[in-house]
């Protein structure tokens, strides 16, 4: 049994909904994926069904805001199970060693002193780079290095079962690089804002996140199966889904899927 639970779809700062974060689902393990931007994270897993002492592995893509700092809460909630004899083993985080020193960084100026031994203790983390493998939730993990501009960030492709294969590519373009690799996969997790609103964006914007025109057509010519939007503003987020859905349907063969927080996404 595998699913997808988008716990948040935002990009950058949300007031109509929360930052970016899923949990993947195998079995009964459960992968975090990024921890979007705060302590909602905490509400969002309690609205989705899941428990934060059922987990056990969190990926980090990149040390911005809306996706690295619920991370603290959802640790701070793990130390606080762990006295109450309610979380067993051990913590693993998958990040750049950068997103370790901030976190390190947090924790001790932040987090009453009775925390620190248990967060040492506790918290196992594993330094990625480009290429690197790990097995988890009953998976094999191969990070991916996104080449952004904006800063270090890696993505990740997963071997799910039945031969199917899932890409996460943070919060930027698939890069040129990455083509070959991406191509032909079953799923794909991919940033993108409205193609009609492209006028409003900066141009910083512009050059780091693609409008929903370009990520389906490059998607479609990588002969992608399954394509999940998300990573978006957050205004008109009422009617983002059909808006969305009707911005790229005339450019994707496959199936697109844009979820909204909370939405629970099938990979079987
Ligand atoms: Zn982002």
């Amino acid at each position: 049994m595998q699913k997808f639970y988008v716990l948040g779809t935002c990009a950058g700062v949300a007031e109509n909904g929360y930052t970016l974060s899923g949990v993947l689902k195998h079995n009964d393990k459960y992968l975090l994926v990024d921890a979007g931007g705060g302590m909602q994270i905490l509400r969002q897993l309690k609205l989705s069904g899941l428990r934060v002492g059922d987990i056990h592995d969190v990926f980090i893509s990149h040390k911005h805001i809306d996706h690295l700092l619920g991370l603290i809460p959802f640790i701070r909630k793990i130390l606080t199970l762990i006295r109450l004899n309610e979380y067993e083993g051990k913590l693993n985080i998958y990040c750049d060693k950068e997103i370790k020193e901030i976190v390190d960084y947090i924790i001790k100026t932040t987090f009453h002193d009775s925390f620190q031994e248990v967060y040492k203790e506790t918290v196992i983390y594993h330094l990625i780079e480009d290429g690197q493998e790990y097995e988890l939730i009953g998976y094999k993990m191969k990070i991916v290095d996104t080449y952004s501009i904006a800063s270090v960030q890696f993505g990740f492709e997963i071997e799910l079962e039945n031969n199917k294969n899932l890409f996460y590519l943070g919060d930027v373009p698939c890069a040129l690089q990455n083509y070959d690799k991406v191509k032909n996969a079953d799923w794909v997790l991919h940033e993108c804002f409205y193609t009609s609103e492209k006028n409003k964006i900066t141009e910083l914007v512009s050059k780091v996140h693609s409008t929903v025109e370009d990520v389906c057509k490059k998607m479609n010519q990588l002969e992608i199966k399954n394509l999940i939007l998300w990573h978006t503003l957050d205004y008109e987020i009422e009617t983002r889904k059909q808006r969305f859905l009707a911005e790229g349907k005339d450019f994707f063969d496959g199936n697109l899927y844009v979820p909204d927080d909370l939405d629970v996404i099938d990979l079987d």
